[in-house]
């Protein structure tokens, strides 16, 4: 059952997870962002060094696109009625080769359904990325990460498979320009129904 209380009791446990602090190189600190009126769910990747030191969720480049991607400023973006910001993996998962790692595989399985589930509000779960897609998408996703996003139809309303925000995506859009013209569109009157607008 939903419920301002149930949803801080998680929270509080949420913030006290350490399942994986063997494989955590700055220790566990989950950064996430949750309150009970949520309407849209943004499901990243996992924190960077600077989202870590900051506790802040998107606090860095990537974030600044994420927002102007979706039409809205900081202050907006941080409103737990509008957003709930829920990543693959909560803690800073350390670095591989060519960049951080993959979000701890233990994450979502422990807690993402039981956070969705005090979420009633809940009307679209934006995909940010090959781990949310891969996980919440399954065997309905399309051979390349860009097929999947072209066909983000095919998902609405639940899901809108989007790419991760890096400076790598800004190539990616120059090289697919439907996704500026056709799927930000999409993605800011999702926004726009979840304000009430
Ligand atoms: S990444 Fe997730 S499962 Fe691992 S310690 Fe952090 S909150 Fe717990």
């Amino acid at each position: 059952m939903a419920s301002k209380r149930a949803l801080s009791k998680l929270l509080a446990e949420v913030r006290a997870c350490e399942v994986c602090r063997e494989h955590l190189p700055l220790g566990p600190r989950p950064v996430l962002s949750v309150g009970s009126s949520a309407r849209l769910a943004i499901v990243g990747q996992a924190p960077g060094t600077r989202v870590h030191e900051s506790g802040t969720p998107w606090d860095d480049d990537s974030g600044d696109h994420l927002r102007a991607w979706l039409g809205v400023d900081r202050e907006l973006f941080s409103s737990v009625d509008l957003f709930a910001i829920v990543p693959m993996g909560f803690c800073y998962p350390g670095k591989r080769a060519g960049g951080d790692a993959p979000p701890r595989p233990e994450c979502a399985p422990l807690w993402h359904a039981r956070l969705f589930e005090q979420l009633p509000q809940l009307s679209t779960v934006l995909l940010v990325g090959q781990y949310a897609q891969a996980y919440y998408l399954g065997k309905s996703r399309k051979k390349t990460l860009t097929a999947t996003v072209r066909a983000f139809e095919d998902y609405l309303p639940r899901y809108l498979p989007l790419p991760h925000p890096s400076w790598r995506s800004r190539i990616w859009m120059k090289k697919n320009p439907w996704f500026e013209a056709e799927v930000l569109p999409a993605l800011r009157e999702r926004v726009q129904l979840a304000r009430g607008l």
